[in-house]
């Protein structure tokens, strides 16, 4: 048994607005395990509905319709649906009276058009709004559903009669679970290279990945159908094994684990104390670390210094230094990490120094460094400022991933 939306409209063929409806409905048919096989968009015109209609009620089980069910001529979903099936527009007193009473002295002669439904159909009443909706017979035994365009009518409906009747009609007691692993610090493509025969094989659970450009994350999605959570669960499992065992440590969390929080989970577990300083970008690291590690004695302290007299008297930065290369340096950001660690005695020793606009390019640019004991590791990371958040997250990501690593 499966499913096929058509979403009605020449709006959406012109690009003017964008089908939210269509993707609402297909979350909502795999919320209760309702396969989706087709989606078809389709403008205002008879003679392409009628033959997208006739192609979904021969090959699909359910058919939900969105749109063109309003008052207007270009509306055209009542009548050819009606066609497609060989039926006869019928007129339904009551729900004219519902319309008369909903549209009060706005009720237009037009409006009448929204009170016939396809015969034999169920009407849908729609608190909401003047259209009706309806559930139709089709002639393979299955169902049609037409439901409005509008996007807040189509989700009571929806949420209030269309998900009840479907589960009760088909006996749906499948579930569909999906589980999201994390990675950073790998590429989509690698992933998925590593992965290629996973996801040509797997069928149930099914692998999925998604680009986070923002974060930098690429996400691994697990998803899985089964009678319920649990037995969803278990098949998703083995699955979720076999791809940490591929992906290995990148792998830093599933679902609603951010980053900022694995690296703290890693620093509690390790038993490792951390300090940061940071010079010429906002303190964001810090503040991340220290959220997700809020009241831990694993997170000491959060320094931000911007001029060179604060990052020697806060951090035993030399002035002579900073002179000699300049704030947003390599030697500079060692001297930082070094300093933050030995004035906290903690383990580790994070800074972050760089500028929004270095050197007035149009790159914002930052060097990391990392001390852990005598050592310390360094890394720069530039990005251009054309998007100075996206500059900012990326280089707060590289400087945790430093730690994580
Ligand atoms: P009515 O005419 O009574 O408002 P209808 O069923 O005829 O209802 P349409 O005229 O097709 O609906 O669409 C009404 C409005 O709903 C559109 O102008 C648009 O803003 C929105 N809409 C329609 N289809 C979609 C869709 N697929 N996704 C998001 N919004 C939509
Ligand atoms: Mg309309």
């Amino acid at each position: 048994m499966h499913a096929e939306i058509v979403v009605v409209g020449t709006e959406l063929l012109l690009g003017q607005i964008i089908d939210t409806n269509g993707a609402y409905l297909a979350q909502q048919l795999a919320s209760i395990g309702i396969d989706l096989y087709y989606k078809s968009t389709v403008g205002d015109n008879r003679g392409r509905m009628i033959e997208t209609l006739k192609r979904a009620v021969d090959r699909s089980d359910i058919i939900i319709t969105t749109g063109g069910i309003g008052p207007t001529l270009d509306d055209l979903t009542r009548e050819t649906v009606a066609d497609v099936l060989g039926v006869e527009l019928e007129l339904h007193p009551n729900l004219l009276e519902q319309i008369k009473g909903m549209m009060g002295s706005r009720y237009t002669e037009n409006n009448a058009r929204q009170a016939h439904i396809p015969a034999g159909a169920l009407p849908l009443e729609n608190p909401v709004g003047t259209a009706p909706g309806y559930f139709a017979p089709t002639p393979r035994g299955g169902v049609g559903v037409s439901l409005p365009g509008v996007p807040g009518e189509l989700r009571y409906l929806v949420e209030h009669t269309v998900i009840p009747h479907l589960t009760d009609r088909f006996q749906i007691e499948a579930m569909i679970v999906s589980r999201t692993l994390k990675c950073l610090g790998l590429s989509e493509s690698y992933i998925d290279e590593q992965l290629d025969d996973l996801i040509k094989s797997s069928n149930n659970p099914t692998i999925g990945l998604l680009a986070q450009m923002q974060l930098g994350e690429i996400h691994v999605r697990l998803t899985a159908k089964a009678a319920n959570a649990n037995a969803a669960n278990e098949l998703i499992d083995p699955l979720e094994q076999q791809v940490r065992s591929r992906l290995g440590k990148a792998v830093f969390g599933t679902d609603e684990v951010e980053y900022e929080q694995a690296v703290a989970d890693l620093l509690k577990q390790h038993h490792c104390t951390i300090a940061v300083a940071e010079s010429g970008l906002s303190g964001g690291v810090g503040h991340q670390l220290s959220n997700a590690l809020a009241g831990d004695p694993h997170f000491a302290a959060a320094v931000t210094a911007h001029l060179p007299a604060a990052l020697e008297h806060l951090l035993g930065v030399p002035e002579a230094l900073i002179n000699q290369y300049g704030t947003v340096s390599s030697e500079v950001a060692v001297a930082m990490a070094r300093g933050v660690r030995q004035r906290n005695g903690t383990d580790l020793g994070l800074a972050i120094t760089g500028a929004e606009r270095l050197n007035d390019s149009d790159e914002t640019g930052a060097f990391i460094a990392l001390a852990h004991g005598d050592s310390a590791v360094t890394e720069s990371e530039y990005r251009r400022v054309s998007s100075m958040r996206f500059a900012r997250q990326r280089i707060g990501r590289a400087s945790l991933q430093l730690v994580y690593e």
